[in-house]
């Protein structure tokens, strides 16, 4: 049997993940705190970003008619 040898994604050394610059023990995989709050932003950014299903302008209308219509 082999040993099945899985590729570590996180390379010690690569460097950081923003700017290339050597990553530091701190903040791997990053170099500098700046670096990862950046990255986190980002992440938060696209997750704030998530587009949910667009109200139907009928569905609003609708339910306004509807309440009119029990006046
Ligand atoms: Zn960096």
């Amino acid at each position: 049997m082999s040993t099945p040898s899985t590729p570590n994604p996180r390379v010690r050394g690569s460097g950081c993940s923003l700017c290339g610059k050597p990553a530091s023990p701190a903040v791997t995989p990053f170099c500098s705190p700046g670096c990862r709050d950046r990255d986190l932003l980002a992440w938060l950014g696209d997750g704030y970003r998530v587009p949910g299903p667009p109200v139907d302008e009928e569905t609003i209308s609708g339910l306004d008619s509807d309440a009119q219509s029990s006046l």
